[in-house]
């Protein structure tokens, strides 16, 4: 097809590229034939690609909305410096004084502009959807799109408007890109860019040089931290901490210890942040000590080690900032201490918000607890997470897989879990599922009568710690699966309907033991 070697050529001329990576030539055709696209695509896969070519190639201004007003101005120097001509790219937001806007929108209005880069809550001012209205877009990109839903790591409300601000401006072919790929996270962008037909591209989010671990956190933590920043000395690592002042504290300590690190945080003032991007980039510093305020849009290839010192709150978080190391396809250690403490800590933090809110962050939680504590492959799980089935039996590449557990035979445990699924129709979450299953009469199981049901506590007899691992590894084994629009609902599946009429074996390995799990909160929550 003459259009495709026509591509490749256009790749060529403006980026230097000489092939497509993934499915950048088939999203870009899409997009170019003037269909809704719809991107999943791991951090680094090339999204900005997708949108950036077809802008230089199509007519009109194609707008992309991003929520990251830091790395605007970088993207635009690149793309200004692809081509000879002045202010193809542009973009808009609070940073701007009149004359600067003045000029972009001069430029915009001659038609030199490909590419406008706008922050949404700049977007959907009134001043400029009436000045974008007079002007020929050609497609809109909205990136990061899973800030538009609750149920993604880093929700902006703003995005919510960009549907009916697009609506005003002029419609035009939308674009969402995003590193998220969760079922609810999906169809909530779908639904809310109104793009439910958009042809959806998904590339694998395996990363098989990263290696998973999670570690007991102990009061030993600092001690091996400098132990393992030993062990690999001189490589470049960033330590992920909840709070500023953990931040704080803990690169001190590693300081005194006499290795090369530095905080980073959204309390510090910019300059002393930008100084510290670019001691890391320029590796007169090795350790990064951070909250989730340092990551986004740095691409350091060789980041070696990316350490949770606290259990973050969402596997989508965790994913994006593990995500961040072993970028040139090296070793990429990735680190997570757990304890049980910390998880209670987060569940307190979340009390004071409205209650949906709390909805949502407590099941987030409850994944990530899950992934800690479980004997399964952490890339399987992860990849579950993200609708990926990861068929290999052992990834050799993480912890639980370096290092089997022995399986279970747990066939008639999952009998009870599914007949139990069915019998409250349903309509009801693990918990709930696993309290109904173990006999206990909670409020909530009381006041459906469904301790009045034949399989109430039909599993009273196996050992409690059982169940959480028989469901998770049901979910992850395709049994059962969670309801994407009721989120956390247990569903049967066909297979599962196949297993109650012909069981047969199922092995499953039993949950990782914690220090300081007696209290069993976890494994009641999860
Ligand atoms: P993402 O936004 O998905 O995280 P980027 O758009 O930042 O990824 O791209 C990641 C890296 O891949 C960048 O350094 C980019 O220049 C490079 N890249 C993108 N497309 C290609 C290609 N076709 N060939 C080679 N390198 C590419
Ligand atoms: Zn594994």
């Amino acid at each position: 097809m003459a259009k495709d070697v026509n591509l490749t050529r256009q790749l060529k001329h403006y980026f230097g590229f000489d092939k497509f990576k993934g499915d950048q030539e088939a999203i870009i055709q899409n997009l170019m034939s003037g269909h809704d696209t719809f991107v999943l695509m791991p951090t680094g896969g090339g999204k900005s690609l997708c949108y950036q070519l077809p802008s230089l190639l199509m007519e009109g201004t194609a707008i992309v909305i991003s929520p990251l007003i830091a790395l605007m101005k970088n993207q635009v120097d690149v793309i200004n410096g692809l081509s000879e001509e002045t202010g193809v790219a542009h973009y808009l937001n609070s940073s701007l004084n009149k004359a600067a806007v003045q000029q972009v929108m001069d430029d915009i209005r001659s038609g030199r502009t490909k590419l406008l880069y706008v922050a949404p809550e700049s977007l959907n001012k009134e001043e400029s959807i009436d000045f974008l209205k007079s002007v020929k877009i050609s497609f809109y990109a909205i990136d990061e799109a899973h800030c538009i839903s609750e149920w993604g790591h880093d929700f902006r409300p703003e995005y919510r408007n960009i549907r009916p601000t697009i609506n005003k401006i002029g419609d035009a072919p939308v674009i969402a890109l995003t590193a998220t790929a969760t079922d609810k996270v999906r169809s909530d962008i779908k639904k809310s860019l109104a793009i439910i037909d958009a042809k959806e591209f998904k590339s694998s989010f395996n990363r098989p040089n990263l290696y998973y671990e999670v570690r007991q956190k102990s009061d030993e933590v600092d001690k091996q931290i400098i132990k393992f920043i030993r062990q690999h000395e001189g490589k470049s690592g960033i330590i992920y901490c909840l709070s500023r002042k953990k931040v704080e504290e803990l690169s001190e300590v590693l300081k005194a210890n006499e290795i090369k690190a530095a905080p980073y945080h959204a309390g510090l003032d910019s300059a002393t942040r930008s100084q510290t991007q670019d001691d890391f980039l320029m590796e007169r510093i090795d350790v990064i000590v951070a909250t989730i305020a340092f990551g986004m849009g740095i691409d350091k290839p060789d980041v070696r080690f990316v350490i949770h010192y606290d259990i973050p709150k969402s596997l989508e978080g965790y994913y994006q900032e593990t995500g961040r190391a072993g970028r040139d396809g090296g070793e990429g250690l990735c680190i997570a201490f757990y304890a049980q403490k910390d998880l209670k800590k987060l569940e307190k933090f979340m009390e004071g918000k409205p209650v949906a809110e709390q909805d949502i962050g407590r099941q987030l939680l409850q994944e990530t607890a899950a992934y800690a504590t479980s004997s399964v492959c952490r890339r399987k799980m992860l990849l579950h997470y993200f609708g990926e089935e990861y068929t290999q039996d052992n990834c050799h590449n993480c912890d639980n897989c370096l290092h089997p557990k022995e399986k279970i035979e747990a066939g008639k445990a999952l009998l009870i879990v599914l007949k139990s699924v069915l019998a409250v129709k349903e309509n009801f979450r693990q918990e709930y599922v696993i309290d109904f299953i173990k006999g206990r009469g909670t409020d909530d199981i009381l006041s459906h009568k469904h301790d009045q049901l034949e399989d109430f506590g039909s599993g009273e007899d196996e050992d409690p710690k059982l169940w959480n691992p028989v469901v998770r590894q049901a979910l992850i084994a395709g049994y059962l699966k969670k309801d994407v629009e009721n989120y956390g609902l247990l569903k049967v599946t066909a297979t599962g309907k196949r297993f109650i009429k012909h069981p047969t074996a199922f092995m499953i390995v039993r949950d990782n033991e914690f220090k300081d799990d007696e209290d069993e909160v976890v494994n009641e929550a999860v």
